[in-house]
């Protein structure tokens, strides 16, 4: 079994490559929901539908977001009647969201509806939330405290950011298949999908307990870099790392990582950044263009964890055996 962390297109395409080399239903994708919100009374989770969407063949790879063979009349039609239009649902999408808050308010919860809604979908893997709780991602900018969808989507990531809060999270609880997941004997690996540290990977290390879970987990934690010769390949991560005071580098990840991860896969662009790392580094093309791509550095990433789990439970048996003679 293998664990993905992700939050939205970049851990969704990793994800997808890993669901094509290996046993789907072997892989649970644990999603960050900090990103969701309520719109037009709808519950949105961009999250989990993105990596939904990408597992089940259905993205739309143009936008980076929503569904493929989309139609727009609901929005032409909120345009026409002087609507909020800031946010983008498309009319297949928007059946998703309907149904999901319909779910959600008849007493199911946010890891019920996936369950069911990507079963229907077609979604080989098991996807599941961070949490069932309501989590929000907020930055302090300079605009003043945002919420995450009005920075990312309605100002497009444009303010400066120095601070990022993820409200709730203090009080919610892991999703149990993620913590029972993670003391499985037979978890192979965590990996660290190559998503934004800051607002898709660090919401779900702030739910309590689950840094310790992944501190005390025998199976390798392998990280893959979302930062590729000083850049992101999409969105605001690089911005951001400039904005709260990092050199945006894959090294900068793997310090945000740093007592976690175990190896962690770096563009071969990036090969300076080696010595400054301080987990097993593995080179590779990291940049996934095609299916091919998100396959071939699947591949690594589970060959890297074959690796490093021998290596981790034989460095945990000389400690014992160590602690045993003392
Ligand atoms: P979001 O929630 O949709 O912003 O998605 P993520 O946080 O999962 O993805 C954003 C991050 O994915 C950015 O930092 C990108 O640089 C990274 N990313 C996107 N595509 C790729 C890729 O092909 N390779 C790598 N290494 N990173 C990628």
């Amino acid at each position: 079994m293998i664990i993905a962390l992700s939050g939205g297109v970049g851990g969704a395409k990793l994800a997808l490559g890993l669901s094509r080399i290996m046993p789907p239903e072997n892989l649970l994708v644990v999603v960050n929901t900090g990103d969701d919100f309520e719109h037009l009374g709808l519950s949105i989770s961009p999250d989990i539908d993105t990596v939904a969407y990408t597992l089940a063949g259905l993205a739309n790879r143009e936008l980076g977001w929503g569904r493929h063979d989309e139609t727009w009349s609901f929005m032409e039609t909120m345009e026409a009647l002087g609507g909020e239009t800031w946010f983008r649902l498309g009319d297949r999408d928007l059946a998703l969201h309907v149904e999901r808050t319909r779910r959600l308010k008849n007493g199911e919860s946010l890891s019920q509806v996936t369950h069911d809604l990507c079963r229907r979908m077609g979604v080989g893997p098991r996807v599941i939330p961070m949490t069932d709780d309501p989590v929000r991602t907020r930055l302090l900018t300079d605009r003043g405290w945002l919420d995450f969808q009005d920075y990312f989507v309605r100002l497009k990531c444009e303010p400066v950011v120095s601070e990022v809060r993820f409200q709730g999270a203090g009080a919610a609880k892991p999703h149990p298949d993620f913590m029972a997941a993670l003391a499985d004997p037979a978890l192979e690996a965590v990996v660290i999908c190559p998503s934004n540290p800051f607002i898709s990977v660090e919401p779900i290390l702030a739910i309590p307990g689950v840094r310790q879970a992944l501190t005390g987990c025998a199976a390798p934690i392998i990280g893959v870099s979302p930062i590729i010769a000083g850049k992101a390949v999409k969105g605001p991560t690089a911005k951001m790392m400039q904005e709260l005071g990092m050199h945006p580098s894959a090294g900068t990840v793997a310090k945000r990582y740093a007592e976690l991860l175990d190896g962690y896969v770096i563009d071969h662009r990036d090969m300076s950044q080696v010595v400054s790392i301080d987990a097993k580094v593995l080179l590779a093309q990291t940049l996934m263009t095609t299916m091919e791509d998100r396959e071939a550095l699947a591949k690594i990433v589970l060959q890297a964890a074959d690796v490093l789990k021998r290596r981790k439970v034989n460095t945990r048996l000389r400690h014992r055996t160590a602690g045993d003679g003392a």
